[in-house]
Formats: C-alpha cells, structure tokens, sequence
C-alpha cells in the first residue's frame, strides 16, 4: 500500500523513522535524497520530491545523503524486511489465531524481539496491527451487506462475538449494527 503525499511530507517534517525504507526523498535544490527521518534541515515543500525505490531517485540524479545514507539501507536494516513480510502475513492471513508466539516462530525470531522491531518500524504491535486489519475487513464486509453480523466475526478471525463486538466498538466507537446504519 502507497502511502500519500501528505503524509509522506508530515514523515519529513517529523523525521519519522517508521516510514524508512518505505520512501525516499528528494530536494531538488541539493540534488539529494535522504530517508524520511534524516535529521538534516527541513527543505522547502515545493522544492521535495518523493520515490520509492533508490534506482529511482538515482536514474533521476540524485544523489544519496551522506549523513543518513539511504544507498546503503538494505545492508544496514534487514529488520525492515522482516517487517514487511510480518505485515503482509497478517493481512493476507488475517483470520488465523496468530499469536505473538507463533508469529515468532514463523518468521525465527524471538518474540520479545519481534514485538520490539515491530514496534519501532510500524507504531503498533503485532497484534494492534492484526486487531486494526481485522477491524477493516469486517468494517468491508458489514457495508458489502451480504454477511451477517456474527458470520463477518468469525469470517475475520474473532472467534467470540462478544469479543469482536467489544473491539470493534472501542476501534471505531460504534457498535459494527450502529456502523452499518450510519455508513449505509
Ligand atoms: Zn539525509
């Protein structure tokens, strides 16, 4: 999933490192790219331009920044790989009963780390992130209408009504009825 200019620029502005890896930027004024959380001066909005992929800003001319070095990020930051990879797990899977465990154990590496890593690259933990996929798919599946209410539960992996119920509230602060009405 691309992630828009704005909040590519709010990433800039707020040298946020959870977006490295995910997009470059450049100032055309310097012919320099660097990664979102670079600490180096603030350029000017209308003189940055976005990629996301390295080639790409280099086939453009630019070139990489010496004080955050996005050209030797692979070699630097596996862990955002790893990541990645976690990431489409849960959305591609995400009505498994994951559990931090057996993510760990998927992927090799420790649970305390995988939730440390996870943490620090995305902003939320593995399971946050599953809660906030699972809570999409079921927002999806209760406007498509087809599904009832106690079918979209467990078609997202909740595996208690009163459960799914009582996250999807705090999530979205409306019973999933209550979204549906007002969404429809
Ligand atoms: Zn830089």
């Amino acid at each position: 999933m691309k992630i828009q200019r704005e909040k590519m620029w709010e990433a800039v502005v707020q040298c946020d490192g959870k977006y490295d890896g995910s997009f470059y930027y450049a100032v055309k004024t310097t012919k320099i790219f660097c990664h979102p959380s670079c600490k180096s001066k603030t350029p000017k909005q209308e003189n940055v331009e976005f990629f996301f992929d390295i080639e790409e800003a280099l086939r453009k001319g630019y070139r990489p920044c010496k004080r955050c070095r996005p050209d030797l990020y692979r070699s630097y930051d596996p862990n955002q790989e790893v990541i990645k990879e976690v990431k489409k797990v849960l959305e591609n899977e995400f009505d498994k009963p994951w559990t931090l465990y057996k993510l760990s154990e998927r992927f090799g590496i420790s649970s305390y780390h995988l939730q440390r890593l996870f943490k620090k690259k995305t902003g939320m933990s593995p399971k946050q992130y599953l809660i906030h996929i699972r809570i999409e798919q079921a927002k999806l599946l209760l406007l498509n209408g087809e599904k009832n209410n106690t079918d979209i539960c467990f078609m997202v992996g909740f595996n208690d009504p009163s459960h799914y119920y009582n996250v999807f509230r705090k999530v979205t602060g409306l019973s999933p009825l209550a979204f549906k009405y007002r969404h429809s």
